[in-house]
């Protein structure tokens, strides 16, 4: 087998993978507690803290919001990293489920995943079923399998403190491929260790690396109990935010896609355009 081969294998079985434990995320208990969200940017003032200064999707910015029982571990993870040269660099946190629903479609994340699966498949076209798992794999296809959408995971990228460089973990953020699982063999040791060592800090205050990114992190819902092996319920859902009232409401039908077939459909030939392919 190629070399070329090993990776695109790699992918599939990864991609695999992370579908089987969305199955089980499907079915994990939930017992929302009711937490209200909080801002990330007025918690970290003060400290060396960075947040993306980029769009979610073209036109909506991100809103760096957590549950407030994670606030106080949140300023503990950038304390830390400060103490050892680094800086915390604040990804995403909450997301909408409008917002979500977009990133799943945003062009970048989109053609990529199309790229990767018609390599599993020797360049042929993947029909609509099979595209649909890979992007539930990668991305939520509802809400109650997205943690962004329940206040409760952050994403992440570390900085080193004196010159601003990003620490090496053979990707950057969203690069979604076969270096993105966090185990990836294909990283340099160097990215490893840096993967290991910052999974460790966060580990040390709640936050669960999830095995299918290298720079996702949960605490307190589905994701952690489930990788825990706790046995308890999340306690952080999926939630609606009214930013006016600063309230949240559990989604009621958390199970429902945010994508249907039909759209996935229209958006693997709208990225087939972009990447130059005549569609059918
Ligand atoms: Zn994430």
């Amino acid at each position: 087998m190629s070399a070329d081969q090993k990776r695109v294998q790699y992918y599939s079985r990864k991609m695999e993978e992370g579908y089987r434990f969305m199955q089980e995320m499907m079915r994990y208990p939930v017992a929302e507690c009711g937490e209200p969200l909080e801002s990330l940017v007025d918690a970290a003032a003060g400290l060396d803290v960075e947040f993306s200064s980029s769009q979610i999707v073209t036109g909506i910015n991100r809103m760096f919001l957590l549950r407030r029982g994670l606030i106080a571990d949140f300023l503990l993870i950038a304390r830390e990293m400060n103490e050892r040269g680094w800086v915390l660099k604040v990804e995403d946190g909450y997301r909408t489920c409008q917002m979500q629903k977009l990133l799943s479609r945003k062009p970048v994340v989109f053609d990529s995943i199309l790229q990767w699966t018609m390599r599993e498949l020797d360049g042929k076209i993947p029909d609509v079923k099979l595209l649909t798992r890979r992007v539930a794999s990668m991305t939520a296809s509802c809400p109650k399998i997205g943690t962004h959408m329940s206040g409760s995971a952050i994403d992440i990228s570390v900085l080193h403190r004196d010159d601003r460089t990003e620490l090496d973990r053979g990707a950057s953020y969203l690069a979604m491929c076969e270096l993105t699982p966090m185990a990836s063999p294909f990283v340099t040791a160097e990215a490893q260790k840096n993967r290991a060592e910052i999974t460790g800090l966060m580990a040390k205050h709640g936050f669960i690396a999830y095995p299918w990114e290298f720079w996702h992190y949960n605490k307190g819902d589905a994701y952690a109990e489930y990788l825990l092996k706790t046995g308890r319920p999340g306690r952080y859902g999926a939630i609606d935010w009214n930013v006016a009232e600063g309230a949240i409401t559990p989604i009621q039908n958390p199970l429902t896609l945010l994508n249907s077939e039909a759209e996935i459909q229209s958006e693997i030939e709208q990225a087939l355009q972009r990447l130059g392919h005549q569609s059918k």
